[in-house]
Order: C-alpha cells, then structure tokens, then sequence
C-alpha cells in the first residue's frame, strides 16, 4: 500500500462547507450585494438599517438559531457563522444586528425558556415583527459583569425591576430585552435573567451613545424605574442568570468572530483590488513585495481564523462546551480584522481615509470587535483558564 492510498484511507476532517451551506451563502450573498447597498449612509447619518434588517428577516435570516417547531429554520451556529460573514463583509451594523438578535436572544429563549415561553415570544421574534437585545453591561459592570446592580425584588406573583443597563445594541429598536438582574446578595449566583418587554411601564430608553464606528447601529442606555415583571418571565430558575448569560456568550462570541472575517474579508479586498491595478506598461504586476507580503500573510490568516470559528460552532451545534473555542476564534478574527483594516488604510494612502471608498468606515467598524462581547484580553484569560483548568 503507497503512502498516498494510506493517507486517503485514513479519516481527515472536512474543510469544505456541505452543498446546503454553500448554496445558503450564495443566497446570504446575494442578500447582501441588493439589500447592503446603503452601507455608506447608514454609517454617515447615523442610521438604523431598518430596510436591510426587514428584507433579512423576510428572507428568513433572523430566526436560523430557533428550533422548526418554533418557527425557525434550525440551520445552527456554524451556518449563522457562514451568514454573518457574508452580511458583514458589506455592512457591520446589519450585521451586528442580527448577530445580537439570532446568537444573544433567540438562542437564549430557545436553550433556557420553557414550551410556554417560547410560544409567547418566538412569533414575533423569528418574523422580525420584534427585535431583541441582551442587556448585561453595567456603568459600573463590563468585564466584571458579576458586579451588576441592577434589582429584582419579587413581591407575590411578580418581580420589581430597578436599574440601569449601559451599551445595548439596537436598544432603541428592540421590543423584547433579555435583562439580567440581582435577585440575591451572592455576587455570582445572585444574578437571574428575565424577558422585559419594551412596553411595559417602566421600561425606557435612556442616553443613545455616539460611536467610532457601527454607527448604523443603536447602542443605548436601557432604564427599568419600578418596572412589574411577572414571574412567568423569569429565565430558567433563580440564581441561574450568571450561567445563561455566560453560556450565551460562547455562542455571541462565535457571531462577533465572523463578523470580524467579514470586516477583515471587506479590508483585505479593498488592498487585493488596489495592488492588482499597480501594473506597469506590459500588464506585470508592479506592487512592491512588502505589500504583497502583507496581502499574503492577512488572507492566510483569513483562512486560518475561519477554520478556527467554524471549529467552535460546530462544537456548539453538537452540544458541546466551546468556551476556549469560541474566545479563540473571536480574540484571533477580531485582532486580524484590525490588522487588515490599518494595512488598508495605510497602503491606500489619501484614498484611506477620505471617505471615496469603505477603508475608514471598515477600520472604525473592526475596533469595536476588540471590545464587545468580552475585550481581547478577557478572551485571552478565558483561554488561559481553559488551558490551566485540570482536564
Ligand atoms: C458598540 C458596543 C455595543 C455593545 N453592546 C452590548 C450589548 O448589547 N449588551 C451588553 O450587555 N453590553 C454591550 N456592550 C458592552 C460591552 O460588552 C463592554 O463594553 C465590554 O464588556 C467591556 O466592558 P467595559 O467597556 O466596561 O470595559 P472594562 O471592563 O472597563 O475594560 C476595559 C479594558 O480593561 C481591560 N480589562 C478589564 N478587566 C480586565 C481583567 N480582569 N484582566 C485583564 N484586563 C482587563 C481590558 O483590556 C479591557 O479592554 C457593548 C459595547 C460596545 C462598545
């Protein structure tokens, strides 16, 4: 037996996408290319993409992380990864939109809700009629989220709710709000989570912030002053909310990944188009090597990261952990999609950063992919305790 016949007996993995999930990123791309065009100007005046997140949920992307019986299509983490490249390869805002509301609420509800709850809110959810947000961060609470203050004090049959919740994406669009709150005094184990909904008294949206980048995407304040959750809203049991939310995170992690490829797929072909028009009177390329040398070394990471981020959500469709997995893939996608924006800005020189094509608005785009959904270094330290943890 050669060498060649052994190698292909043996089991390999499979690194190419199945014939559904490449014909589902055919049809996310062409999403993208007739629904994104607005990019530019939802970035410039600040604008929520309500037309491209509408068009998405019509054609079925907002409910691909929510079980058949419910109204989803159950497609899973890694095809949401496949999607949310594709979307935010053209517009980060889209995309950050229904990465919060597919990986942060819908996967939530769907792991951690009862069949009556689910009923109640996934209609509205897998539609796009109702958009979702996961409010966690505090003022005083970001990486430290076991600090958190705000308060749910149960009176009979329901919960008083009273605080604050900082930096809530499309928090002035959403209609359902997944809010984790103090229900007891033990820091960890004295967080439970609840569905609020925007409706109800008490509820509000407070200060809208003014970002870098992302624009198109609302980030705002979320006030609950007294509000009256029923009890039937509460999340899985008390005391369970740290766990949720830490568990939730592995998956919202795996959907800010690729949406750092996408940014980092959208930079590097702005430098791939603008070294392949540098030819000289023959037609040979004339590019210098050291940028050559970056284009190479940026599309082999491209490649490398994506395998790394569909390897965590594949763990994820299978059921198993993939905190080191998905903090990986994120820390390493997120780093990269910065890298290639800087090496896109700085080789097209005036061009990167006067606005004539998507270089700036991509570089603004990819900080904050360092900091969301756990900053760099937090992800470092969650692999390191993966690492250092006995097995
Ligand atoms: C655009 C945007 C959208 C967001 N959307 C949401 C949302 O929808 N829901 C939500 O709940 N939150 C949201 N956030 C909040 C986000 O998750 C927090 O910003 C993030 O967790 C970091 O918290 P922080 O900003 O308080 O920074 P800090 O916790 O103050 O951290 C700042 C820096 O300090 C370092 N650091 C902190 N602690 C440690 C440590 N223990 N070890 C080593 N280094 C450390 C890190 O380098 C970090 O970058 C959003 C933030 C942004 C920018």
């Amino acid at each position: 037996m050669t060498s060649t016949t052994m190698a292909s007996q043996l089991q390999v993995p499979d690194f190419q996408l199945s014939p559904q999930l490449q014909e589902f990123r055919t049809f996310v791309r062409n999403y993208a290319q007739k629904h994104l065009g607005n990019a530019a100007k939802y970035d410039a005046e600040v604008k929520f993409p309500r037309d491209a997140v509408q068009a998405a949920a019509e054609l079925g992307l907002l409910r691909t992380t929510v079980a058949k019986e419910y109204g989803g299509s159950a497609m899973g983490n890694l095809a949401s990864c496949v999607m949310l490249e594709e979307i935010n390869a053209v517009c980060a805002s889209t995309g950050v939109t229904i990465s919060v509301h597919n990986s942060l609420v819908n996967s939530l509800l769907g792991k951690w809700c009862t069949d009556a709850q689910k009923r109640r809110w996934f209609p509205k959810l897998v539609t796009g009629e109702w958009l979702g947000a996961y409010c966690l961060s505090e003022a005083f609470s970001g990486s430290d989220a076991a600090a958190l203050r705000c308060e749910a004090k149960k009176q009979g049959d329901h919960y008083v709710m009273s605080g604050a919740k900082l930096w809530i994406t499309t928090g002035s669009e959403a209609k359902l709000f997944v809010v984790f709150a103090r229900t007891g005094a033990d820091r960890v184990k004295g967080i439970s989570a609840f569905v609020v909904e925007r409706d109800w008294p008490g509820v509000s949206v407070g200060k809208k912030e003014r970002k870098l980048g992302l624009r198109g995407s609302p980030t705002t304040e979320i006030v609950c002053e007294n509000v009256k959750v029923p009890a039937d809203c509460l999340i899985a049991q008390e005391g369970q909310g740290f766990t949720i939310a830490l568990d939730t995170l592995d998956g919202g992690r795996l959907g800010i990944a690729s949406q750092s490829l996408g940014i980092a797929r959208a930079a590097i072909e702005l430098i791939r188009t603008h070294l392949a028009a540098q030819v000289d009177a023959k037609g040979r390329a004339t590019a210098s090597q050291p940028d050559q040398w970056t284009l190479a070394d940026l599309a082999a990471d491209l490649d490398a990261y994506r395998f790394l981020t569909w390897r965590a959500a594949i763990l994820r469709d299978q059921g198993v952990r993939c905190s080191t997995e998905a903090a990986m893939a994120k820390s390493c996608a997120s780093r990269l999609a910065n890298r290639a924006a800087r090496a896109a800005v700085a080789m097209l020189g005036l061009q990167g950063v006067d606005g004539s094509n998507a270089a700036e608005r991509v570089l603004r785009d990819a900080r904050i992919t360092e900091i969301y959904e756990g900053a760099t270094d937090i992800q470092r330290l969650v692999i390191a305790r993966g690492l250092l943890s006995p097995a």
